[in-house]
């Protein structure tokens, strides 16, 4: 079905592209919707992951919050439908101009990551004479068994306050009028795949939250991030991640008070499987040891295997042939880290075939970029 569905907009567009179903979007965010909701737990879209119009669209309609890294991010959630009363904005480096923008907005909380930027916030917050809501972003030391490029909880990560630095921040606060501490926020890293760093994950904010509240401050707002991997193998078998045993393992293992909301950030596990890239053959290189084959798509268009060595599943929808051979997959930037697949197993390719490099949904289309004058990646959608 959906490689017809290529193969057809293939015949009248320019490749490479990025080809979305938005069928299995939408499919995606109502289990997300009706596993989240089962325990009353409130979910914001990682913006990041992808802003294509079509997507944030739909997204927005499913009624899901937003978690934003930046102010445009904020402007175009606003923009998108995405109620303020639900957008969080995290990030290490917020400027004046963007924290003005989230306050002027009354977004729902700033989630801060150092002892400087509350007091910055706080200072822009009396400008404009509001209370900012804001949670500490916290980094909890769990190790997320992840690439190290996309791990974030750990102490010599860039991301959050360090625990030793409590009792300082609640010395802090007392003197900060401007803000209002509403929660506790986490995120551990991304692609993880085994649940067992988010059970350490809970016992770590048990811990975290009673120390709070110790200290008199009784919060409503648990935020745990996002982080859930998807299945770049098999995106066939698994095109769902389990939503259900995902939030399962916070609904054993966090202590929440009565009056405690829990909140996620999620975007990969809603994106990822919904994009593909589709490029087109167009030269095959044998060599001795290596046969190449070189597409019109590239790290431009899909970054991820040259940034932190990720696997995106690769298949030659055009070809019939039988014999099975090895070729690496290689785009046409005058980079040797631009290679979507080593020694990848595919039918007999040709010039001209058409490639489809699959989980592209997510840190894909967002993260292209106009590297060597290439064209600015299209998309297309099947309904
Ligand atoms: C990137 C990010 C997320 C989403 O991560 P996924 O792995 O895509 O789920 C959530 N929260 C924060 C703060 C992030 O930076």
């Amino acid at each position: 079905m959906l490689k017809e569905n290529i193969l057809t907009q293939v015949s009248h567009s320019k490749t490479p592209f990025y080809y979305y179903d938005l069928n299995l979007l939408q499919t995606t965010l109502e289990t997300v919707v009706a596993e989240s909701s089962k325990h009353n737990y409130h979910v914001h879209y990682a913006f990041k992951a992808n802003t294509n119009p079509q997507i944030i669209k739909l997204i927005s309609k499913s009624g899901l919050g937003a978690d934003c890294v930046s102010g445009n991010e904020v402007k175009c959630a606003v923009e998108n439908g995405f109620e303020p009363s639900k957008i969080v904005f995290a990030g290490v480096g917020k400027s004046d101009d963007e924290i003005n923008y989230a306050l002027d907005k009354n977004i729902f909380c700033f989630n801060c990551e150092s002892m400087q930027e509350l007091e910055v916030i706080n200072e822009l917050a009396s400008q404009q004479n509001k209370i900012a809501s804001i949670a500490l972003r916290i980094n909890p030391n769990v190790d997320a068994h992840t690439h190290k490029y996309i791990t974030t909880g750990l102490e010599e990560n860039k991301f959050g306050i360090n625990p030793y630095e409590f009792e300082e921040v609640i010395v802090k606060l007392k003197n900060l009028e401007y803000l209002k501490l509403i929660g506790l926020h986490f995120h551990i890293g991304s692609q993880i795949t085994d649940l067992a760093p988010f059970k350490k994950l809970c016992l770590k904010v048990n811990e975290i939250n009673q120390f709070f509240l110790n200290k008199g401050f009784d919060l409503p707002i648990i935020n745990v991030g996002g982080g859930i991997g998807i299945n770049y193998h098999e995106p066939d078998r698994d095109n769902l991640i389990d939503f259900a045993s995902y939030f399962k393992v916070f609904h054993d293992f966090m202590e929440l008070r009565k009056n405690q909301e829990l909140h996620f950030e999620l975007g990969r596990a809603i994106v990822a499987q919904c994009g593909n890239l589709i490029s087109k053959v167009l030269y095959i290189k044998n060599g001795i040891n290596t046969n190449f084959a070189i597409l019109d798509a590239g790290m431009t268009e899909l970054i991820r295997p040259a940034l932190y060595q990720a696997f995106h599943k690769i298949e030659n929808i055009s070809s019939s042939s039988n014999s099975i051979i090895k070729y690496d997959v290689v785009g046409p930037i005058c980079e040797s880290s631009d290679c979507f697949g080593k020694a990848v197993e595919l039918p007999e390719t040709h010039r001209g075939d058409i490639i489809v490099i699959r989980s592209a949904g997510a840190y894909g289309e967002v993260m292209a970029s106009r590297y060597n004058l290439r064209d600015e990646v299209r998309s297309y959608f099947s309904e």
